[in-house]
């Protein structure tokens, strides 16, 4: 028998489906299963030399690669075969890339490159290898090493629509993984797969292809109850477009049905179809109401259509998203979008327009914003596109080096021809502000008022506002600063990592560590919203002396808005236990969240929460700064933006004076 150990290393620990599907595969065929054992596979990051000290004689050691691993997985393939000479490195995953010429020169110790879908290509490998004297040339859909120079064998077929794999959670393959660890119950599912569309940036829609196949609804029900008895919390579907077909809602439906019966899953995760469409809305409403959503997807990537024509996203217009969001709102679903930043054709003003057009069409609570990666798979990593648009990226470390493990990089996109790395470092602050003030609520009620009555534009508040603190030294207004000088550090220091680079910080580590020194995950704008909570008095005087400069006439109805927006935000000191009265002159609650008209009304409004979170999962405790942050500004990984930051609607009571 001859042995195969598999590498999927991740910071989490998600169930190895790569490793499912190809030994099942794979097994189909008789002479695999009497021919190799496949050892438990490598799932979690560990040091190299743990990883190595744990792999013995192995005959074949295959490699699942993703931009996060990738480097961590060469240096073990390459200690492996250092001390087994026979073993066979077998490197698949979307990171292998399919112009593979240079890659066995870079990487000698490597013997084969699986490219693309990899089923069948690595059953013909294992059985080729089976042979006396195999014949690497016969297995199409990959490349081999001979005297370091790439042999391609041209292109492999794909699996059949009905996607003939047999299920891993279904055959026991997942059961030692699983009952490994009874927490953190992450299943990773597939109920189709492929990809009608082709964006640009990504690699996905390109190496399936198009044609969307389907699992069938029997196995997917099957699986389902197997979800539900193994007590798995979350479900990630890895469909490219959930809610596109018409079943999906069926599947959405099996999926209440089995919590309903287990208590599990509790949670689904999806990517959205790019179209919206009623089943879209359906599922999420469905799913929604069980408690079992934290909100949907609304995509864009770019607000400006231009961009979007260039990365061949497909787009639905504005006023569509404007539809689909009041449709959403009026049964509370929380929706978020996400937008890239650094796209072709992308300018400082399309980009910062973008956020505020989401804001104006009342997409208020979660925007997301990533950085612009090249995978070396996708078509804007040709040379063609690269020129085209002008692209200025460079090399960076995706996270900070845990001892013993190998540098990860990323090629990130700091500017094009339409936006200068100086734009680009503006637009990163600017969005980072607006997820602070804005999703985070700190200025969120002013800025709506004044754009509702036609006082200041989101725009024109927004980029003023993070102006005027950028200039101000006022305690309050630091964090925008600090954060500006550490985007321009990110960009000159090839040292700094992509993911928590506050960390690297000492200073703004040191301010985070005071709330929760154990955690691991901080982004940008949650840094900015903390410091502001530490200086809540100053932030306000700075805002009132804003909007003071900007024209607006200081009334009454400005300073009973000033009071109603400092006050409905989450303090460390706010008492869960009795909860927070405070009186107001207008009628903000019913303004801002029953759409009524602005007028004079004493009213009380009590604040009640207890709880903060998507599913009210997070207790609050006065001055409890570890419980503040995690009801305040939740986890960051997997995260939620939806009932953070300040009292929310439906545990206000409205006290009506006379
Ligand atoms: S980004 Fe999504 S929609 Fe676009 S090609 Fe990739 S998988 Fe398909």
């Amino acid at each position: 028998m001859k042995s195969i150990y598999f590498l999927c290393l991740n910071m989490i620990r998600f169930v190895p489906y790569a490793y499912g599907f190809l030994q099942n595969y794979a097994r189909l065929d008789e002479k695999i299963s009497k021919n190799y054992t496949w050892e438990e596979p490598f799932c979690i990051l560990e040091p190299v030399k743990m990883i190595v000290e744990k792999i013995h004689d192995p005959d074949f050691l295959f490699l699942s690669c993703y931009v996060w691993n990738h480097n961590q997985q060469m240096e073990i393939a390459k200690r492996v075969k250092k001390k087994y000479p026979e073993c066979k490195v077998i490197c698949g995953g979307p990171h292998i890339p399919d112009l593979s010429d240079s890659y066995f020169s870079q990487y000698p110790f490597a013997d084969v490159l699986v490219h693309g879908e990899g089923e069948i290509p690595v059953r013909n490998l294992l059985l080729e290898y089976i042979e006396k004297t195999p014949d690497l040339n016969k297995v199409k859909g990959i490349s081999f090493n001979v005297g370091s120079k790439a042999v391609k064998t041209g292109v492999s077929g794909k699996l059949s629509k009905d996607l003939p794999v047999p299920s891993p959670y279904l055959n026991g393959l997942f059961d030692s993984f699983f009952n490994k660890d009874s927490t953190n119950k992450i299943g990773l599912w597939e109920t189709n797969r492929g990809c009608p569309f082709s964006c640009c940036f990504c690699d996905w829609g390109v190496r399936t292809t198009n044609k969307i196949r389907l699992h069938s609804m029997q196995r997917i029900s099957q699986e389902i109850e197997w979800f539900g008895q193994n007590k798995i919390e979350d479900i990630y579907i890895t469909d490219a477009n959930f809610g596109l077909l018409e079943r999906d809602l069926e599947i959405a439906e099996l999926l209440v049905a089995c919590k309903k019966k287990y208590d599990f899953p509790k949670r689904i995760r999806i990517q959205f179809a790019k179209k919206f469409n009623t089943i879209v809305f359906e599922i999420s409403r469905l799913l929604f109401e069980n408690q079992m959503l934290w909100g949907t997807t609304l995509s864009m990537q770019s607000v400006d259509l231009n961009v979007l024509k260039a990365i061949k996203r497909p787009h639905v217009g504005i006023d569509n998203y404007k539809k689909a969001k009041e449709k959403y709102k009026a049964y509370n679903i929380p929706t978020y979008t996400e937008l890239i930043l650094g796209l072709p054709l992308e300018t400082k003003k399309s980009f910062m327009e973008g956020i505020c057009t989401l804001f104006d069409i009342g997409m208020h609570d979660d925007f997301r914003m990533f950085e612009l990666v090249l995978l070396p798979n996708a078509p804007l990593f040709q040379d063609d596109m690269r020129k085209e648009y002008g692209l200025h990226t460079k090399m960076k470390p995706v996270r900070r080096n845990d001892p013993g493990c190998e540098k990860e990089y990323v090629e990130l996109v700091f500017g094009t021809s339409t936006m200068p790395v100086e734009d680009w470092e503006y637009c990163f602050v600017f969005s980072e502000t607006a997820q602070a003030l804005h999703n985070g609520g700190y200025t969120r009620f002013v800025a709506r008022y004044l754009k509702e009555n036609n006082i200041l534009s989101y725009y024109d508040f927004y980029n003023n506002f993070l102006k005027y603190m950028l200039h101000s030294d006022s305690e309050s207004s630091k964090a925008f600063n600090r954060v500006k000088k550490l985007i321009n550090a990110f960009y000159n220091d090839p040292d700094m990592p992509q993911i928590n680079r506050v960390l690297t910080q000492p200073d703004m580590a040191g301010f985070l560590g005071t709330f929760n020194p154990k955690r691991k995950g901080w982004q940008l704008w949650t840094y900015i919203w903390l410091w502001i909570s530490m200086n809540t008095d100053g932030f306000y005087m700075e805002l009132f002396n804003f909007i003071k400069d900007q024209g607006v006439i200081m009334n009454e109805t400005i300073e009973d808005l000033m009071q109603y927006q400092k006050e409905i935000m989450l303090a460390l000191d706010y008492d869960p236990l009795s909860g927070k009265e405070v009186h107001y002159k207008f009628n903000w609650f019913d303004y801002f969240y029953n759409d009524q008209i602005l007028k004079k009304e004493p009213t009380i409004l009590k604040y009640n929460d207890k709880r903060m979170g998507a599913s009210y999962q997070y207790g609050l405790e006065k001055n409890d700064k570890k419980k503040f942050i995690t009801a305040a500004i939740g986890f960051s990984y997997p995260y939620s933006k939806f009932r953070h930051f300040f009292h929310q609607f439906e545990k206000t009571e409205i006290i009506k004076v006379n």
